[in-house]
């Protein structure tokens, strides 16, 4: 294995991509490379087989994505890469990527494959054929097995969140995906951490991988990180009360443990009055995507939720992240705190730990070369002021893509007429059968009525407030 970590010409045109893919790029914004990309893409492009440290933020769905898209073949309609992933969240997010990517090449079929949603239409959707398959590794390799999904023409396979799968326990049915692509095909593996089981994994499916390590995409200095000491659990949820109290801030991200908890402190915080949504495992992937949704566009003020859930969250303005018990390691704590502070903002991050998870920040310390002391905890006296509320609140419209309703339908429906005012209108998300859209409260009810008496695409579609 060889070590990357030379530096390289930060300009997209400075690689030898396909010119409509460079173009595209700067349609995009995407003016430079990020470390990942300059690092990975010069290996990648040459076919080898690339081990890449890959955190959500550095740009590496792109890394991969462009040398996916550089390496395909669209005359051929066959299936020739694969990309895993760990949720159904993060496949949809890579395959959204990959689409604005892939802009300039006209016919590309990216088809996801991923598990709690039905498995019928994805047989009919395979049958029509596809160039790129994004899905998680459970339903992926459901479909290799029943013979419905074959990959003989594969000559790039993806790993992305490696670590992530791996923990989730998908590691056998990796096996049985990989067993049946072809041997001679590429191999690219992004994780945001090593642990051991990555590097026996590595070993055994990719063929002398380039290893390339980026510096720490987080910028210390723009993350202020606190920590604070409670006695017991009571004493915990307290403290969080009141850090949570004493900022005020817009978005907040508190990361639990287990389910369990996950579910103890959003039910806790709500019924004390502050907007805030659970998002975990056990909850119904339905459920799950409209709590992502709903968080991001900024309609609670706060996510309680488990690492693994968190993973398919992509918001850029993230003021707090609180770790309610400090992170099983020390990778996870940094991994956590880096979603805070991103491009240049600076973010807040607080840890709250007992006696009992001393030896973690001992851990910590060690990992972060830094010494940790314990702060004092605002006063009591911040239990008196408002809790911070959500500006926005989402409506559902039972319409989607499915009916052919599209974000200017529904923008126009709203503002149309003695409507809604533009900027009272935040994030407009349109899924297959169903449609969100986020109003700032104060618009609320102009917004409801606007869209259950107008019409889209000359019919009406029932519309409701999604509530906490
Ligand atoms: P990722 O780490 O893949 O989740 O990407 C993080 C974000 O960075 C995504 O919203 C990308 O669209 C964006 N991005 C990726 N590459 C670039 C680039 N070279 N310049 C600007 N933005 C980028």
């Amino acid at each position: 294995m060889t070590i990357n970590s030379a530096k390289t010409s930060l300009a997209f045109n400075s690689l030898s991509l396909k010119k409509d893919l460079v173009k595209n790029l700067s349609s995009l914004g995407y003016e430079q490379m990020t470390p990942i990309q300059a690092q990975t893409l010069p290996e990648m492009l040459q076919g080898k087989d690339v081990i890449g440290e890959g955190k959500t933020g550095s740009g590496k769905t792109a890394a991969f994505g462009l040398a996916l898209l550089d390496k395909l073949e669209v005359k051929r309609f066959r299936i020739q890469s694969l990309v895993l992933c760990p949720t159904r969240e993060l496949a949809d997010q890579v395959a959204k990527e990959l689409r604005k990517l892939a802009r300039a090449i006209h016919n590309i079929k990216i088809l996801t494959l991923c598990g709690g949603t039905p498995f019928g239409p994805q047989i009919g959707s395979l049958e029509h054929g596809a160039h790129i398959i994004v899905g998680t590794p459970g339903r992926v390799e459901e479909h290799v097995i029943k013979g419905t999904l074959q990959l003989d023409n594969l000559n790039l396979l993806v790993l992305d969140e490696a670590d992530r799968m791996l923990e989730m326990g998908f590691q056998a049915a990796l096996d049985n995906i990989v067993e049946r692509t072809p041997l001679d095909r590429q191999t690219l593996l992004f994780s945001a951490t090593f642990p051991q089981q990555i590097q026996a994994i590595s070993e055994s499916i990719m063929t002398d991988p380039v290893m390339v390590k980026v510096a720490s995409s987080e910028n210390k200095s723009t993350i202020s990180q606190s920590f604070y000491k409670v006695a017991n659990d009571e004493e915990r949820l307290d403290a969080l009360r009141l850090l949570l109290l004493d900022k005020q801030v817009e978005s907040t991200v508190i990361f639990c443990n287990t389910k369990k908890e996950t579910q103890q402190v959003a039910d806790s915080l709500h019924f004390d009055g502050f907007s805030v949504l659970a998002l975990h495992g056990d909850l119904e992937q339905r459920d799950r995507d409209q709590t992502l949704l709903r968080f991001a566009n900024k309609s609670a003020s706060i996510l309680v939720a488990t690492d693994v859930a968190a993973r398919g969250l992509d918001i850029d303005s993230l003021d707090l992240v609180i770790n309610y018990h400090i992170a099983r390691d020390s990778e996870v704590h940094v991994h956590r705190i880096g979603r805070t502070g991103r491009a240049g903002s600076t973010g807040l991050a607080f840890s709250l730990y007992s006696d009992k998870e001393s030896y973690k920040v001992g851990l910590l310390e060690d990992y972060l070369e830094a010494v940790i002391t314990p702060e004092l905890l605002p006063s009591e006296a911040v239990l008196a002021n408002e809790r911070p509320q959500a500006k926005m609140a989402t409506i559902q419209i039972d319409g989607g893509k499915k009916q052919k309703v599209r974000p200017g339908d529904i923008l126009g429906a709203l503002t149309g007429d003695n409507g809604v005012q533009g900027n009272q209108v935040g994030k407009i998300s349109v899924l297959d059968n169903k449609a969100y859209v986020a109003v700032t409260k104060g618009a609320l009810k102009l917004a409801l009525r606007k869209l259950a008496k107008g019409k889209m695409k000359g019919r009406s579609f029932k519309v409701r407030h999604l509530t906490v």
